[in-house]
Order: C-alpha cells, then sequence, then structure tokens
C-alpha cells in the first residue's frame, strides 16, 4: 500500500500514512486560524490504525481544542500536524505537512468559509494534478 510522508518544521515529528486519503477540503473556522496562524487549513483525512509516528518526538503534543477535538503539534516548533476527534476511526492531517503537499487536491468543501478573513479567497486549482 503505498504510504506518504510528512513532518512538522524541525522534523521531531514525522509521519507515514498509507490507506485511503480521504474528506481533503479547507476550513476556515476561528479555531483553526487561532490554532495555526493561517487564514484557512486545508485538511485530509487517513484511517486512524495507519499512521506511524516515525521522528524522535514519537507522536505529537496534544492540545484539547473542544470537548471531542485534540490538535496535535509538534513540542518543539509548533508545527500543527493533525486533529483527532474522539471516537472517529479516522485523523485529520494537514494537507501542507505531507511531504507531497500537491498530491491531494481539497475538494469543493470550505467549511466556516465566512469565518475567514474579509481580505481572504481561496481559489483551488482542480486541474488534474491529483495522484490519490
Ligand atoms: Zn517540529
Ligand atoms: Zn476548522
Amino acid at each position: 500500500m503505498k504510504k506518504r510522508k510528512g513532518q512538522c518544521l524541525c522534523g521531531n515529528v514525522r509521519y507515514e500514512v498509507a490507506g485511503k486519503p480521504t474528506f481533503p477540503h479547507l476550513c476556515s473556522c476561528r479555531m483553526c486560524q487561532l490554532w495555526s496562524g493561517a487564514p484557512s487549513v486545508a485538511w485530509v483525512e487517513f484511517p486512524i490504525d495507519q499512521i506511524e509516528w516515525t521522528g524522535p518526538a514519537g507522536e505529537p503534543a496534544f492540545y484539547q481544542s473542544s470537548e471531542k477535538t485534540q490538535r496535535g503539534f509538534c513540542r518543539n516548533c509548533g508545527s500543527t500536524i493533525c486533529a483527532i476527534d474522539e471516537g472517529y476511526d479516522k485523523i485529520s492531517l494537514t494537507m501542507t505537512s505531507l511531504e507531497a503537499p500537491s498530491a491531494i487536491v481539497p475538494g469543493k468543501q470550505h467549511s466556516f468559509a465566512r469565518e475567514a478573513p474579509s481580505w481572504w479567497s481561496v481559489a483551488v486549482k482542480r486541474q488534474p494534478t491529483t495522484r490519490m
């Protein structure tokens, strides 16, 4: 099965993930903005049992951002890596932490688009660069 790699800025948190990527989408909710420092976060889900933490830090540190959601980040450099919802069999990875951030293209879903800063607009190029 195809394995994809990803990492944080400093490289202490690294992962390999297999399985089918699902629900690639953008989110501009205020929590994603504050967590990432960016106007939108691009997310993609993988089966949670397919993630392997391969860097020296092991798994990322987690911040409980809401009752059911934990957001994973690198304790050393602060990179935003993933989110895990309690009781859900998927892990959401930040698409930009992937080694090949162009390989998966966000779908039409832009969650909380109206919470994005008013100066921000997103134009996702949907030419067939997708290599699922
Ligand atoms: Zn790091
Ligand atoms: Zn969000």
